[in-house]
């Protein structure tokens, strides 16, 4: 018998190929769950009592003949008779065809799924497919449909003892990678990997006398009952880590794992691990794998989590993800909205209870989890609200603080003027020791953020905590880091002697510009502290992530060198200063002086007067006396420049605070330690 199959569309199959072409392995997916289905309905009926005689062996086979160039899946499942085969194979429904598939085209999933197009996708790698089957109703007959491509069959009677379906692909010319046993077994892996029917492909191979022999046993390619449909009171850790070992053979052990399971007002199941990663860059999205009934459907779950936990391991398994639709209309299904901020409250509510239940685990595993959780807060609205519970802050000396315990810990120590919380913290605690050092001493704690996210995050923190401000440690001298007092004065002083020595002896350093200042730090400070304002480093560090700041990136780091006036050798150098440069500053000093008094005088006489009222001559003379005064302070710190250009202490000091900040390099370096020598010679 012969006939057409039910395409308005002139001719369906050459449209299946182009626009499916870069999913088209897809089709081993339609083909063996389609047998995994009709043996599930199989067993269903033998459930029931409805089937004469035993079921038997229900494996789906799935095998390669070389020779004949075809791929077959076999099944023991209900068959189809000869009417079934016209009603559910022949009579496809291609309705205002190209429309969808000019709309939809990037998206195989939504055109099969749009089509009930599953056994068609056979065509996308076959030239012709014939379907062998015998129902098993009583009395049925074998039938053998079969098809080139055009959008005529045959229907014929066929010999087939065994109830069930075969379903015959003689693979095109341009898809021979589909006779590979390789290619072959490695997709099945992929689809077919956790399917509830055992799926045999060949046998199982074993190595004698160095060949590699056929044995007898299948070879089984799937998981029936994966780990993720059995109840969480059956499982031990070790199954979650077995299981965990078997979707990623090259990860290390996960950290945590969450067992979802819901049936209401959805039905979803499903294994999360938060796996462990050494840094950011092996952070990679599209690691979790989405399966509706345990068809794999895609390992692209954007859209479905919440973005933070697309970083996520493991597998979502739910038949309410409506997965025959595009992308963008998944975004906005409304089912799909209620599985994301469930998966969301499942993952923190898990977190927080392991974080209740055992503190201490927790706070071990706290580096490597951090990055989820501040992820998560920085991303995700309403996280914050639920991850501040149990997200946690570290110490320089590595304990562990709840955002409240924290605040309560420093909150009498840590507290401005202005009543502002002043949370000290290190970027880097081999590069800002000392800074972290004074702080300690002055009995100040100081936070580790050290992570990928924590400048963001600590923005974050500012923002949502109430007065409260984060400054790096090295932001400013120790005793400026958080003024308590309203008297503190701090003065810069600036074109003193030492100032200056130190200011006319600075390197020029590409992207760095120094502004020195003086304050009496104590004795046992170092007699030179370099700081950069937390305000602006922040910037700089926002710059670097965000378009449109490039204003800041362009800017050099402001750097203020601060020399502490209470040193020995600061002393020292003043003094020494003083005497050597006395002479010559002595009338520089006059000059500045005199003219000083002439300004004063002008400006008093003009103190009532409006500025139009003001003479010309006077105008004049101010101005100039203002340039003579410029140019006296710059005779001034010349000479000073000229003395300590030769003052090895100076250098020395300079050196050592560049140094310690990581600045010095190359040849200045070179010459520092060539100084070094000489001095201790
Ligand atoms: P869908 O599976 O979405 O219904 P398909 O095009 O994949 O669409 O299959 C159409 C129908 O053909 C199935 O619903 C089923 O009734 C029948 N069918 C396909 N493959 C088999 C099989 N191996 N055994 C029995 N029936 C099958």
């Amino acid at each position: 018998m012969k006939g057409n199959i039910g395409v308005t569309t002139e001719n369906i199959f050459p449209v299946i190929k182009k626009f499916l072409y870069s999913d088209h392995d897809i089709f081993i997916r339609e083909i063996v769950s389609n047998a995994v289905d009709a043996t599930q309905k199989l067993r269903t009926i033998a459930q029931k009592g409805e089937l004469k005689g035993d079921a038997g062996d229900l494996t789906v086979r799935v095998s390669i003949d070389k020779k004949a160039g075809t791929l077959t899946v076999s099944d023991r499942g209900i068959g189809m008779t000869e009417e079934e085969i016209d009603k559910y194979i022949n009579q496809i429904a291609f309705s205002s065809a190209n429309d969808f598939l000019d709309k939809y085209k990037e998206d195989a999933n939504a055109i099969i799924g749009h089509f009930g197009l599953g056994f068609y996708s056979a065509f996308m790698v076959s030239k012709k497919v014939e379907i062998v089957t015998k129902s098993w109703q009583e009395g049925s007959k074998a039938v053998k449909w079969s098809c080139d491509g055009s959008p005529e069959y045959t229907i014929e009677d066929a010999q087939k003892d065994d109830r069930g379906t075969d379903i015959i692909m003689y693979i095109d010319d341009d898809c021979k990678e589909f006779l590979e046993d390789a290619r072959v077994e490695t997709l099945l892996k992929k689809y077919c990997h956790f399917l509830p029917i055992s799926i045999a492909f060949g046998k199982k191979k074993d190595w004698k006398d160095g060949k590699q022999v056929e044995t007898d046993e299948d070879n089984i390619i799937n998981d029936t009952t994966p780990l993720w449909t059995k109840k969480p009171a059956d499982l031990k850790d070790e199954d979650y880590k077995a299981f965990y070992r078997e979707l990623y053979p090259m990860s290390d052990e996960p950290l945590f794992w969450i067992h979802l399971n819901v049936d209401f007002p959805f039905n979803l199941t499903g294994v999360l691990y938060f796996p462990k990663v050494k840094n950011s860059i092996e952070l990679q999205k599209n690691k979790i794998q989405l399966y509706c009934n345990q068809v794999f459907v895609t390992d692209s779950v954007e859209g479905i989590v919440p973005q933070f936990l697309t970083l996520l391991h493991g597998v979502i398994d739910s038949p309410d993800i409506p997965l025959n639709v595009s992308r963008s209309y998944l975004q906005s299904d409304s089912n799909v909205k209620k599985i994301s901020s469930y998966i969301t409250k499942k993952v923190s509510d898990r977190l927080q209870s392991i974080f209740k239940s055992d503190r201490k685990d927790f706070e071990q595993k706290w580096d490597d989890l951090k990055i989820f959780i501040s992820y998560g807060m920085l991303t995700e609205q309403d996280y914050y609200d639920k991850a501040k519970a149990y997200a946690l802050l570290k110490d320089t000396e590595g304990k562990y603080f709840t955002y409240d315990e924290y605040k309560t810990l420093v909150k009498d120590n840590q507290t401005d003027k202005d009543g502002t919380l002043v949370y000290l913290y290190a970027q880097d605690r081999d590069a800002q020791y000392a800074y972290i050092e004074a702080a300690k001493n002055k009995g100040y704690s100081v936070l580790v953020m050290d992570g990928e996210l924590d400048s963001a995050l600590l923005g974050l923190l500012e923002e949502k905590m109430e007065k409260t401000r984060f400054v790096r440690v090295d932001s400013d001298v120790v005793d400026r880091l958080i003024n308590k007092n309203k008297d503190d004065k701090y003065e810069d002083f600036e074109g003193s002697l030492i100032t200056d020595m130190f200011k006319t002896q600075l390197p020029k350093l590409d992207k760095i510009e120094f502004n020195v200042q003086q304050q009496a730090m104590g004795a046992a400070s170092t007699p030179i502290v370099i700081t950069q304002s937390e305000y602006m480093r922040r910037m700089k560090d926002m710059a670097r992530f965000q378009q449109g700041m490039n204003f800041y990136g362009e800017m050099p780091d402001m750097m203020n060198v601060v020399v502490n006036t209470d040193h020995p050798l600061i002393k020292r150098i003043t003094e020494e200063g003083e005497s050597a440069t006395a002479d010559a500053l002595k009338p520089i000093e006059a000059e500045i002086k005199g003219l000083t008094a002439r300004k004063d005088a002008i400006n008093q006489s003009n103190k009532d007067k409006k500025y139009d009222e003001i003479s010309q001559e006077s105008k004049d003379e101010l101005q100039k006396v203002n340039k003579d005064i410029e140019a006296e302070k710059q005779k001034k710190t010349d000479t000073i420049g000229q003395y300590a250009k030769d003052n090895a202490l100076v250098h020395q000091l300079i050196d050592l605070a560049l140094l310690q900040n990581g600045l010095l390099r190359g040849e200045a370096l070179t010459n520092f330690v060539r100084r070094s020598l000489d001095l201790i010679k």
